[in-house]
């Protein structure tokens, strides 16, 4: 068990191994019935997106002015104030100093399935609640899914529209290895769910076709 990735546990009841080796887990997704035969949904949403651009843009702009490309630049706390500044670090000097005030920005993108023979529905994936960033780092706001908007997936690949799923997941980390780097109090199940690395495919009659991948850590 120490070292092989679990199904995370959000999967338990719908998700089983098919391949595993090292740090790398793919499942097959079957209903509670039996049918392994799906319609797919997905949503989106994201917040400040253009706030945080232009936040970003001016950022930009500010250390073009200095004659400064941003990715020299670095962070640090002002002993002074306690506020967080941009800074760039040139030639051995740091130049320039900008407050570090970005737009809280998140977005989430939430699949689901729906059974096709007994039209039970199954949430496929989340990342604001699954995945690392999603289940350990604690400072996005959650998919409500009462008001995103869900969208049928209709891939030529099946005419009807009805896909099997694979979902493709790996953790850099072993259960030891995470619970000393964020806390021992962490458990098995949430350590199932702090994957790093998350692929979704969709088949159907040996056609496959990947619609969606993330790096979650
Ligand atoms: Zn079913």
């Amino acid at each position: 068990m120490e070292n092989s990735i679990p199904v995370p546990e959000y999967l338990r009841e719908i998700g089983y191994a098919e391949k595993r080796r090292n740090n790398f887990l793919q499942m097959g997704i079957h209903c509670q019935c039996g049918c392994e035969d799906f319609y797919i949904y997905t949503a989106s949403t994201s917040h400040n997106g253009k706030e945080f651009d232009e936040w970003h843009k001016a950022e930009k702009e500010y250390f073009r002015s200095l004659g400064v490309e941003i990715y020299g630049k670095s962070c640090y706390i002002d002993k002074n104030d306690g506020l967080t500044y941009e800074t760039a670090y040139v030639n051995g000097k740091y130049i320039g100093k900008l407050l570090f005030d970005p737009p809280k920005f998140w977005s989430a993108y939430v699949i689901g399935a729906k059974c096709s023979r007994c039209g039970k529905k199954h949430l496929i994936f989340d990342n604001t609640r699954f995945g690392y960033n999603g289940r350990i780092v604690d400072t996005e706001e959650k998919a409500d899914y009462g008001k995103m908007k869900f969208r049928q997936i209709r891939r030529k690949l099946s005419p009807d529209f009805i896909y099997k799923i694979k979902i493709e997941i790996e953790n850099d980390e072993s259960l030891k290895e995470f619970q000393s780097a964020c806390s021992e109090q962490y458990t098995y199940e949430q350590y199932s769910e702090a994957f790093s690395q998350i692929s979704v495919y969709l088949s159907h009659n040996g056609k496959k076709v990947r619609i969606y991948e993330e790096e979650t850590s």
